[in-house]
């Protein structure tokens, strides 16, 4: 059909006779002269039609729409460039050229679109329901390549490393992730469910004991939880097992794959291996585990120096064996009452009673701003001014609370001041890798009276707290765990697992679930760590998210073809839907309609 496509004419096919097809990008007509831009999916052609080359093309040329589907015949000529005009086009690799159509065949007309293709669009929900006409764009054509490139690039790198990619089931059984699970009724075992996957977790370390060693699977997953820019119900994980290894062989691994797959994308490589930080330094100084370290802002602990303040909400925390910590907004004292409201809203949301702050004017202290700092004594405001570098016209905002609660608000203040200071600019293409290690293993659900399992209930404590987790110790004890974080995000994250059915009884002892309840959930996995298990360990990876990151967009429905919207909506054949009759009928399931008739 075509000789060309729209994006690989150049000068050197001056004089050539070409055929081109795609879609009419946009028509321009010059005094009854018409120019078309022609566009396929490598990029756009401009098409011209005169009466003087060819009389019917140039008659038909004038009922061309934009989006009809056409095909073009002609020379290929050098671009109009004079003293007065110059109609080569710089930005346009084709921009040299153009074709001179001698014949059009309009393959197939457009009707009125909804909504322009070479226009952004805000109204999100239009996009996803003509997503076929919005995945035209080129940005969007970009994502979907770029994305295709990145996954490329992670199979080629795991096959060459040894891996082999298997599928696990879809319809299978619940998996403890930490969200809730998606049911499927099975209408021949009425009255049972399967689960759709929130990970291939039990798989892959089945897959383990079956002696496969080393797996990988680009793995789709469910969790039924509320949405946000980076999560969607159903997201595709790189789902990474291996056995006879090590935390820092795993490490090694997703750092080389990385790096492979931001070359295949962004052509940068990125400086391996990664500095790691323990769980509990990037929450000492970031609030956060998984910190944007971008920002600086590091948060500095003063504790000790307001020990004995004379402001109660200071003295009465640390007396309480607590801690103060803070942080300075470099030049941010101007901050607005509206700024400094909000941001103590943000404390509150993230548990605080309210945010002490000091608004800096001057270098004398009777020009700083601050609801207690006429409480504290030179000595004290000395303090403050050396370890938190305090310069004229710096924000210093506190935290004071028992230590992971004062850490994680002034973590998420940190943030927010940082985006009200629009600190992430210029900084879109600074690549900002690390590892947080040594998660804590198990947390303390106030709510619910029991400890959780902070990764999942597979993770291994560290060698020196296995026994601790034996003799029912829970408090404090590390898991061998590690996020991998990109610029703030948390790209993935993995774990050497339990491979004993001992260790593994202990870790759901643990867990508030009774043998019996273990037997009837896991009893698959209890049975097969008896017969000959490796130790194994690995990582999953959230592809979206990573892909979003690559190609700098904000949110991972741009990289996603057919994402759900923010009411778990897919617009564009509206799913989900209600049942046929027929169907809830075959499931044994009453309509709403027919439960109501029943009552
Ligand atoms: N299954 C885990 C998750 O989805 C990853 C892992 O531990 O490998 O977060």
């Amino acid at each position: 059909m075509r000789t060309h496509t729209c994006n690989e004419l150049r000068p050197e096919h001056i004089g050539q006779t070409v055929i081109l097809v795609g879609w009419v990008n946009t028509v321009r007509d010059q005094g009854g002269v018409i120019f078309i831009d022609l566009r396929d999916r490598e990029g756009v052609t401009q098409c011209v039609f005169r009466a003087e080359n060819s009389p019917e093309a140039a008659k038909l040329s004038h009922t061309l729409r934009a989006e009809d589907v056409i095909q073009v015949t002609g020379p290929v000529e050098e671009r109009l460039k004079t003293d007065e005009i110059d109609t080569k086009n710089e930005n346009l690799e084709t921009g040299e050229i153009e074709v001179v159509t001698l014949e059009l065949v309009i393959i197939n007309k457009a009707d009125v679109l909804p909504f322009q293709i070479d226009k952004e669009l805000s109204n999100e929900d239009l996009r996803l329901r003509y997503r076929y006409l919005d995945l035209r764009r080129p940005r969007m054509a970009r994502n979907l390549r770029q994305r295709h490139e990145i996954t490329k690039a992670a199979r080629e790198y795991l096959s060459k490393e040894g891996f082999i990619e298997v599928e696990t089931p879809v319809l299978s059984k619940s998996t403890p992730e930490g969200a809730r699970d998606f049911l499927v009724p099975s209408r021949i075992n009425p009255g049972k469910f399967y689960a759709l996957p929130q990970a291939p977790q039990q798989y892959k370390q089945m897959l383990m004991v079956a002696g496969v060693e080393k797996y990988f699977q680009i793995a789709r997953c469910f969790r039924d939880e509320d949405l946000r820019a980076d999560r969607q119900p159903e997201f595709t994980q790189i789902d990474v097992e291996a056995s006879f290894v090590d935390q820092d062989d795993i490490i090694a691994l997703v750092e080389g794959m990385l790096s492979s797959m931001f070359e295949a994308s962004r052509g940068v490589k990125v400086p391996i291996p990664f500095e790691r930080l323990t769980w509990h330094e990037a929450m000492d100084n970031y609030g956060s585990d998984k910190p944007e370290r971008r920002l600086g802002m590091e948060m500095v602990d003063l504790t000790e120096e307001l020990r004995n303040c004379e402001f109660r909400v200071f003295s009465g925390t640390v007396a309480n064996g607590g801690i103060i910590k803070a942080i300075n907004a470099k030049g941010f004292a101007g901050a607005s009452v509206g700024q400094i409201d909000k941001l103590t809203k943000t404390a509150q949301e993230a548990g605080a009673k309210g945010l002490a702050y000091i608004q800096a004017r001057d270098t004398d202290r009777t020009t700083w701003r601050s609801p207690f700092v006429k409480r504290m004594t030179d000595e004290e405001v000395e303090a403050l001014r050396a370890k938190l570098n305090i310069e004229p016209g710096d924000l210093i905002l506190f935290a004071a609370d028992k230590w992971e609660p004062a850490c994680e608000v002034l973590g998420r203040i940190r943030l927010e001041v940082a985006s009200m200071q629009d600190a992430y600019k210029g900084k879109e293409d600074e690549l900002d890798f690390l590892w947080v290690t040594e998660f804590p293993l198990l947390a303390y659900d106030e709510e619910e009276g029991r400890w959780a399992a902070v990764h999942h209930p597979f993770t291994r404590p560290i060698a020196e707290d296995e026994e601790k987790l034996v003799k029912g110790e829970y408090e404090g004890l590390r898991a061998r765990a590690y996020d991998v974080v990109l610029n703030g995000h948390e790209l993935g994250g993995g774990s050497i697992r339990i491979h004993e059915a001992d260790l593994q009884s202990s870790m759901f002892k643990a867990l508030g679930i009774t043998e019996e309840e273990a037997q009837a959930e896991f009893g698959h996995i209890l049975d097969a760590f008896r017969f000959g298990a490796p130790p194994h360990g690995g990582i999953a990876l959230g592809l979206d998210r990573l892909v979003m990151l690559a190609c700098r967009e904000g949110s991972i429905r741009e990289v996603i073809a057919f994402p759900k919207n923010n009411k778990g909506m897919e617009l564009m054949t509206a799913s989900p839907a209600p049942a046929a009759p027929n169907q809830l009928r075959d499931l044994r399931i009453k309509s709403t309609a027919q439960e109501k008739k029943d009552e």
